[in-house]
């Protein structure tokens, strides 16, 4: 274990939540709350709690609770402002709780706690002013209309933006309370409701985020949050007839299994799904710029990102250079709890998770995939995987067609510059890219004919509210954040009127 960190650190005081789920403005106990979820340390494997696996009984409760204050006159008459001041209230509470928040985040989900305060924290605290911003700026558009006939009468339409009713929202283990808001504060300032079930796997800020919502002074039933598992909560969200829309992110094949299981309600969904995102290299590029960002792109947070940069494409010329840099980086990067300041990289999630990573890696050796760096499990308590650089690997490679969502990255020699777009381009998903290039041509060139959702340019991984983000073939459907937000979790609403008598007044 030489790179594990051994060195002491104090940890913070952690608060922990109550485990009460948030039901109709009230923390309470669920009905069925005897079935319990451990929430597990996994830089150690410790229990840290244990919270209810909320029945679909308990759902019930919370979409009806959700249903009853969207239809009430208070919601339905709420001063966009209003609802917008909301979400600023939450945010006070949140910047007020920041480093707690931030230190239950990292016991919970192994995330570097330099991260979550700097990222997961600022992110929540933006996210909720931005979309706060957004509750007072929700137009429809006044229509040219056009009679089929002419007639003396005249015809007046407009549109308006309709908030869609109650929101299902479902997140991942990744991001946990950053997601909980991508999902909360969208629908609130669009004048929706919500039912939020986060994962199992790190629900413990979404509880504690129930706790501020109470304190916050949200109307009863305006959000509402459940913890479970997803074959039995999150499900009975997707089959409710009353919640008209999910917002979902997670993993293509449950993101799948929601697309079908919605049809029955037809209900609008917006799916946040995996990816197997390039990073590319050109020749030109910045090489002290590129290297630690391709490295950064795979390995930061574990590799547990979405948009994480999987395949590392990069150009003969700088081949050697590109993977002695990044094999660098990965055998230097020190492994250890997320509270030790000196710590680089966290633990996976769960052994389930950490057993996929060795699993799939292994079956690209089998393949013929070269391990040039890492490529096993660190021997220690909880769920460590070293960081990864396989090369000699080939596209139909289960290695270069799966996501794996750790620390492992797959690279590709590039000998011919038409091979670029094809090879970007040649996997299922449609998430992200970044392009590393000196050449302003080539990069924004490379930027269009890439099929991604986002593509970065001499940078990886930035996130920002004010841009659309989602992807295209299995990485998911609709798109959140900016003005596309609006799109998905309103919808429009087209009003006719006939004005008689235009010619009475001469
Ligand atoms: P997951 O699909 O296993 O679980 C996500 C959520 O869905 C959890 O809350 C889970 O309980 C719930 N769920 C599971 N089965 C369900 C069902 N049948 N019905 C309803 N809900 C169900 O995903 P995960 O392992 O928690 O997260 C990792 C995945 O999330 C990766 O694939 C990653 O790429 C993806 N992700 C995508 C984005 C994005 O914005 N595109 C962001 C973060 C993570």
């Amino acid at each position: 274990m030489s790179s594990q960190n051994t060195a002491h650190f104090e940890r913070p005081e952690i608060r922990l939540p109550s485990g009460r789920i948030l039901l109709n403005g009230e923390l309470v106990q669920p009905r069925g709350a005897e079935r319990t979820i451990d929430a597990i340390d996994p830089a150690t494997g410790a229990t840290i709690m244990s919270f209810a696996a909320c029945s679909a009984e308990d759902v019930d409760r919370a979409v009806n609770a959700a249903h009853a204050c969207f239809e009430s006159r208070a919601w339905q008459a709420m001063r966009p402002l209003d609802r917008g001041r909301l979400l600023e209230n939450l945010a006070l509470l949140v910047e007020r709780h920041r480093e707690e928040l931030a230190a239950l985040e990292s016991l919970d989900s192994g995330k570097l706690l330099a991260v979550t305060n700097a990222i997961d924290l600022q992110f929540t605290i933006d996210g909720l002013r931005y979309f706060a911003g957004w509750a007072s700026k929700i137009n429809g558009e006044y229509v040219t209309h056009n009679p089929l006939v002419p007639e003396d009468a005249v015809y007046r339409a407009y549109t308006q933006r309709r908030p869609i009713g109650v929101v299902g929202g479902i997140t991942p283990w990744n991001f946990p309370i950053g997601q909980a808001i991508q999902k909360i504060a969208p629908a609130i300032a669009f004048g929706c409701t919500v039912v939020l079930k986060p994962s199992e796997e790190s629900s413990l800020t979404t509880l504690r985020l129930g706790e501020l919502i109470v304190e916050a002074g949200f109307p009863a039933g305006a959000v509402n949050i459940v913890t479970g598992y997803g074959a039995e909560a999150g499900a009975a969200l997707v089959d409710h007839p009353r919640v008209r829309k999910i917002a979902f992110t997670g993993s293509t094949a449950t993101g799948q299994r929601i697309l079908a299981a919605s049809a029955a309600t037809m209900k609008r969904v917006t799916l946040e799904l995996g990816g197997k995102s390039p990073t590319i290299i050109l020749a030109d590029a910045d090489l002290d710029r590129a290297i630690p960002g391709a490295a950064a792109a795979i390995f930061s947070n574990s590799g547990q990102i979405c948009t994480a940069g999987s395949r590392l494409l990069v150009e003969d010329a700088v081949y050697d250079r590109v993977m002695d840099g990044v094999a660098g980086i990965a055998e230097a990067l020190r492994l250890g709890s997320p509270f030790d300041p000196a710590t680089q990289i966290g633990p996976l999630i769960s052994p389930r998770q950490r057993d996929r990573v060795s699993q799939i890696v292994a079956a690209g050796v089998q393949e013929g995939a070269e391990v040039v760096a890492g490529g096993r499990v660190e021997e220690t308590a909880g769920w460590f995987y070293r960081p990864t650089l396989l090369a000699n690997v080939d596209p139909d490679m289960v290695v270069m067609r799966e996501e794996i969502f750790g620390p492992v990255v797959c690279a590709t020699r590039i000998t011919d510059r038409s091979q670029i777009v094809p090879m970007a381009n040649d996997t299922p998903f449609g998430l992200a890219a970044s392009v590393w290039t000196r050449n302003l041509d080539h990069a924004h060139l490379l930027a269009e004919r890439i099929d991604a959702g986002t593509v970065w340019l001499n940078t990886h991984n930035v996130l920002d509210l004010a841009m659309p983000f989602g992807g295209g073939k299995l990485s998911g459907l609709g798109r959140e954040f900016g003005s596309e937000a609006v799109h998905a979790f309103t919808e429009p609403k087209a009003v006719c009127m006939r004005l008689e008598g235009n010619y009475e007044f001469g």
